[in-house]
């Protein structure tokens, strides 16, 4: 079977990367090629030049996407990502990760993403309500309820998604709450999805632990590498649960205090700060420090690649949960499963925050709308299942989680794509 996507627009290390793995995955389970020659390839790859007045009267130009990779299941769904180093590959890569993550926790959405290259923090935010409509009106063809239903990413909020439904609305010419999740509450968004792959990923830890014969408890400590929407979320959740943090990271530097770091202090400075610069609980360390440190559970969060063949040997967890979408090299999750390090893959442990967008798309659909207890229940119900039939692929099969967890993603599309038949 040929390497289709990456020389092409396509080509970067994460789009080399997601292809690598999901080349491994179909000759494992002896996939049809011509389904393997299909999802190489997303089904459409859209590039924007958006045009944004700024403050002081220039017209700034700015680079945005959205690719959309398989919708054999649903409608596509995945975030937009609003970073300097977005790129229409990286974006690719992204989007091919949500169709195997949709498919592998059963929801009835496809997979997509998009994303501008762009700094958010270096936007007012004038300028990034200008860039935020823009981009919405240039999508408004290719997305939607039934078609493509945008959420957050990294360096877009609540905020960003209100902008882009209401900028969707206006053009429809009425509501319009179910064409993008992860809003505010007040405009159809749904209890518990700003902390919800936070939560999920602590879930999928509790579980890997009561695998290992131990539950979480005080003596239980987790180093988090970023500290934004999911590390943030996953560090309230484990305290909540009576874990230990003992290390937190931002794109700045980290602290490190083996007593264990106190949630609401921590989050005091960062508000403050943007940083832990004045966090006075602990000792400074290096984002490459804080991977290595000594811990039971590494909770990388941020962006993706930081452990890669040259510093995965270094690192001590025992469990290493993927809040992050692509945070490890396949190289270094080769050294991590052969130091029996217990990898939680991304499209598992951070699949909380798609399966609660899921729910608001349900409601919004529907406008009923849920109480938090039956969100998180939900949430526990459909990640925890999911846990569970991985980790028994992966044992019966003697592979890692992430093969595991592939596999039975990549299979349920194949499957799909197989029942439907090609049109025409
Ligand atoms: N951006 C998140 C992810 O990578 C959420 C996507 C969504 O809620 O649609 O899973």
């Amino acid at each position: 079977m040929e390497m289709k996507s990456c020389h092409t627009i396509w080509e970067c290390p994460a789009c080399r990367n997601v292809t690598k793995q999901f080349m491994e995955v179909a000759k494992r389970i002896d996939l049809d090629p011509n389904i393997v020659n299909r999802l190489q390839v997303p089904d459409r790859s859209v590039i924007i030049s958006i045009p944004v007045r700024m403050d002081n009267g220039d017209v700034k130009i700015f680079a945005g996407y959205r690719v959309q990779h398989n919708d054999v299941l649903g409608p596509f769904k995945g975030g937009i990502r609003y970073h300097p180093e977005v790129t229409i590959g990286e974006t690719a890569a992204l989007a091919m990760l949500m169709t195997w993550k949709c498919a592998l926790v059963g929801l009835p959405l496809g997979g997509a993403k998009g994303g501008v290259t762009v700094d958010p923090h270096e936007l007012s935010r004038h300028e990034l309500q200008h860039l935020t409509r823009r981009f919405t009106a240039e999508l408004v063809n290719i997305i939607g309820p039934e078609k493509d239903i945008p959420a957050p990413d990294m360096g877009t909020n609540e905020q960003v998604m209100a902008w882009l439904m209401d900028t969707y609305s206006q053009q429809k010419g009425h509501v319009v709450p179910g064409v993008v999740t992860g809003k505010p509450l007040v405009v159809g968004g749904s209890q518990g999805r700003s902390e919800a792959t936070g939560r999920g990923v602590v879930y999928t830890v509790v579980k890997a632990l009561e695998k290992r014969g131990s539950g979480i408890g005080k003596e239980t400590t987790f180093a988090l590498h970023g500290f934004g929407n999911v590390g943030a979320n996953a560090a309230k959740t484990i305290e909540e649960m009576g874990g230990t943090v003992v290390a937190v990271s931002t794109s700045k530097g980290g602290i490190y205090n083996p007593s264990g770091l106190n949630y609401d202090d921590l989050v005091a400075c960062h508000r403050e700060h943007g940083n832990f610069s004045c966090f006075r609980g602990g000792d400074v360390v290096t984002n490459e420090e804080l991977l290595a440190l000594p811990c039971d559970v590494l909770i990388p969060a941020a962006v993706s690649g930081v452990i890669h063949e040259k510093n995965a040997d270094r690192v001590q967890a025992k469990i290493v949960a993927e809040g992050a979408n692509g945070p490890m090299t396949i190289e270094a999750d080769r050294i991590l499963n052969d130091k029996g390090v217990f990898v939680i893959p991304d499209i598992l442990a951070n699949s909380g925050g798609v399966i609660v967008s899921y729910f608001e798309w349900v409601q919004d659909l529907q406008n009923f709308f849920w109480e938090i207890d039956e969100v998180l229940m939900q949430l526990k119900r459909i990640i925890t299942h999911a846990f569970d039939e991985v980790y028994g692929i992966a044992e019966r099969e003697k592979i890692s989680m992430r093969t595991a967890a592939l596999i039975k993603g990549i299979r349920k599309i194949s499957d799909a794509m197989l029942a439907r038949g090609l049109y025409p």
